[in-house]
């Protein structure tokens, strides 16, 4: 029998960081992981992971723009997952996958472990709700903040996601046009792939941070500098971006896939190190 086969799909995937992440986990647990990046258009997607699975698939990572089509191949999802209506992990049980979202999870042990952040009781603004915002929202209520406001710029995403969050009084959308009237936050997270398109400056009020706001964007490299940017000049006292999401997310995939939880430090500090332009915190 083959050995079982791990992969990231996703469009564009050559930028990925998870093979190297998923292999430097193995390498510490004495496992050779075989983990590939496989590029798949939508259309093609739900093929190919078929054809991944006949090859020895057994545990995939999907991003975008796959992420809600993998929830709606899998059979069996987490709670987690069906909140965010998107999955990032896929396991392979018989004939089936079974699909789970790490993003949100990621992100909370990123801000409590590495960054030592209280959660609890917080005003949390959170830009954008695409699948990145879904994932992170009902990780972020359940870790206990006050409250979650939304804002996107198709408003009707911000309310859909809102809605999906069940929690009234919680978990509030806005207009980015009234964000003026939000009053300040404890913590912002940028969850827009804005700079990414065009468009890229963020000029959001002033008003929105006080003295204890910490600025996170979710983009990584050269596609978190302008809301860093915005961050910094606006005076927040902590701000950084999503390398340590990135590999929270995959260390919590990894324990599902070969039940056991790696230790993250040594290749955050990598891969923080190892290439100028992911250096933005
Ligand atoms: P989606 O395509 O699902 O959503 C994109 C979001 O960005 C939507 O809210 C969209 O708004 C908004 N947006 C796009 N362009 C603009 C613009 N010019 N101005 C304002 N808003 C804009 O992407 P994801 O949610 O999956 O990912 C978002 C980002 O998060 C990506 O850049 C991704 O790399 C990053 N990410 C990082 C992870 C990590 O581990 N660090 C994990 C997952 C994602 P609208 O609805 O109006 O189109």
């Amino acid at each position: 029998m083959s050995a079982p086969r791990y992969a990231v799909f996703g469009q564009p995937i050559a930028h990925s960081q998870s093979p190297r992440i998923q292999s430097a986990f193995g390498k510490a647990h004495g496992i050779a992981v075989d983990y590939r990046a496989i590029e798949a258009s939508p259309e093609g997607f739900p093929a190919a992971l078929e054809a991944f699975a006949a090859d020895g698939g057994v545990g995939a990572n999907v991003t975008l723009p796959h992420k809600e089509a993998a929830f709606a191949l899998c059979t069996t999802t987490t709670s987690r997952a069906q909140r965010a209506g998107a999955v990032n992990t896929l396991l392979r049980k018989g004939e089936r996958w079974h699909g789970d979202n790490t993003d949100g999870i990621g992100l909370v042990r990123d801000l409590t472990g590495r960054h030592g952040l209280d959660l609890r009781g917080r005003r949390v603004l959170l830009l954008g709700a695409g699948g990145a915002a879904r994932g992170v929202a009902p990780a972020l209520l359940d870790a206990g903040i006050l409250e979650l406001v939304v804002v996107n710029r198709s408003p009707e995403r911000a309310d859909a996601l809102v809605d999906a969050m069940s929690e009234p009084g919680r978990a509030i959308s806005a207009y980015w046009e009234a964000l003026r009237e939000q009053g300040d936050f404890e913590l912002i997270i940028n969850a827009t792939s804005a700079a990414r398109g065009e468009g890229t400056g963020f000029n959001l009020p002033l008003s929105l941070i006080n003295s204890m706001t910490t600025a996170v964007d979710l983009n990584y490299g050269e596609a978190a500098i302008p809301f860093l940017a915005w961050a910094r000049a606006a005076g927040c006292r902590n701000s950084f971006d999503g390398l340590g999401m990135l590999v929270e997310q995959a260390a919590e995939s990894f324990q599902q896939w070969h039940g056991m939880r790696p230790e993250t430090d040594a290749i955050y500090a990598e891969l923080r190190g190892r290439d100028a332009l992911l250096v933005t915190a």
